[in-house]
């Protein structure tokens, strides 16, 4: 039942995708979670994730954007580049941070230089920082010119039904992934954290239909499976900035640790906030996608946040935090400081973690630091 979701994330060009190209359907990627993906499904359109794997060189991420940045952002441009997003017809740059918005850029003047790295319907999508009401109002305009904006390239008609149809579908596929995320809270083991984290990267890159049937099966398969006793692996929360290698889980784990809940993008960590199905859908994606501050690029809504993980910590038993940032991404970085802080005064051990995004070139370290922390927890 994992079997789909391993193949949809460990690939950029898997076979959910490949099929749904080959069939003759359009594919736009997208760059941030805070980009409503119900608008591309809306047109028919496959909302992807851009994902940073499978990434071997780093020489065109280097010459836009320089030495001293994050890597993912810098591994989408290589990759794109390199011609890997070629089955993408379409492309949205959000805001996410400074790093992922200059990728507008960077990406734009790469296309001059690399004939076939941009995608023919390219467009910046602006995110405000803050949920206030004047924020809520530039962000509903921020849509509308998206959906414009799409209607008009592909010439497709994106109702107010078929956006509400797109949210539902979305909408049940956050259902059955809380459902997930609650077997893990289990004593014993219901599913490993590295399966947990595989199914919720599957779910950006494959058809929401096809990923909410496959969900369902395995839901349905995990509730009635013998759970495997944790036999003293330590239970660890994994938050911090982006990732979507599903090896990072998979290190922690086979370090000896079980990964019972995460709060990374790409995880189920903006999975939680259902969007309304009533009223305007334009209001009810602005209101669930912006009141979501669970990310550190939301202004002013620290403590909103270490909520949100300290109640994740206690439901799941946490006993220790991992705390990972990608080298020079200073909103997770020094957010990272602060719950540390927090966690600690709680009694609950953290270790944070830098490191470099990419094929895990620093396994060696990582591990070494790993392991180390989870004796502390011994
Ligand atoms: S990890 Fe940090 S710097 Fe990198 S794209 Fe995400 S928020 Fe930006």
């Amino acid at each position: 039942m994992i079997t789909p979701f391993r193949e949809a994330a460990a690939r950029i060009y898997n076979p959910h995708a490949a099929e749904w190209f080959a069939g003759g359907g359009q594919i736009a990627g997208y760059t941030c979670s805070f980009m409503p993906p119900e608008i591309f499904h809306a047109a028919g359109i496959l909302p992807y994730r851009l994902r940073g794997i499978e990434t071997e060189t780093m020489e065109i991420g280097d010459a836009y954007y320089g030495p001293y940045v994050c890597t993912f952002p810098k591994c989408l441009l290589q990759l794109a580049g390199q011609g890997k997003y070629g089955f993408l017809s379409g492309a949205v740059i959000s805001t996410g941070c400074d790093a992922m918005r200059r990728l507008d850029e960077c990406w734009r003047m790469a296309g001059k230089d690399y004939p076939d790295a941009l995608p023919e319907f390219f467009h910046y999508f602006d995110v405000p920082h803050k949920t206030e009401p004047h924020a809520l109002a530039w962000f509903k305009d921020e849509i509308r010119r998206l959906i414009t904006a799409v209607s008009n390239h592909y010439g497709v008609l994106i109702t107010d039904e078929n956006l509400k149809s797109a949210i539902s579908c979305y909408n049940r596929g956050r259902e059955l992934l809380l459902e997930m995320e609650s077997l893990r809270a289990a004593e014993d083991v219901v599913i490993s954290g590295t399966d947990a984290f595989t199914v919720a990267v599957a779910g950006t890159v494959m058809p929401r239909q096809r990923f909410n049937e496959h969900l369902e099966a395995l839901v349905h398969e995990l509730r009635a499976a013998a759970p495997e006793p944790a036999n003293g692996r330590k239970r660890i929360l994994v938050t911090g900035s982006i990732n979507d290698d599903t090896d990072l889980v998979g290190l922690i784990e086979d370090a000896g640790a079980v990964v019972v809940a995460d709060n990374i993008c790409f995880g189920i960590r903006s999975a939680a906030d259902m969007v309304r199905t009533d009223g305007d859908p334009v209001d009810a994606l602005a209101g669930g996608y912006l009141s979501n501050s669970v990310c550190p690029r939301m202004f002013g809504a620290y403590d909103q946040r270490f909520a949100n993980l300290r109640e994740k910590a206690a439901r799941t038993g946490a006993e220790g935090v991992i705390l990972q940032n990608i080298r020079f991404c200073d909103m997770h970085g020094s957010e990272n400081s602060l719950i540390e802080k927090d966690f600690e005064a709680m009694g609950i051990p953290c270790l944070k973690l830098e490191r470099e995004y990419g094929p895990l070139t620093e396994t060696g370290r990582m591990k070494m630091r790993i392991e180390a922390f989870l004796e502390q927890l011994s």
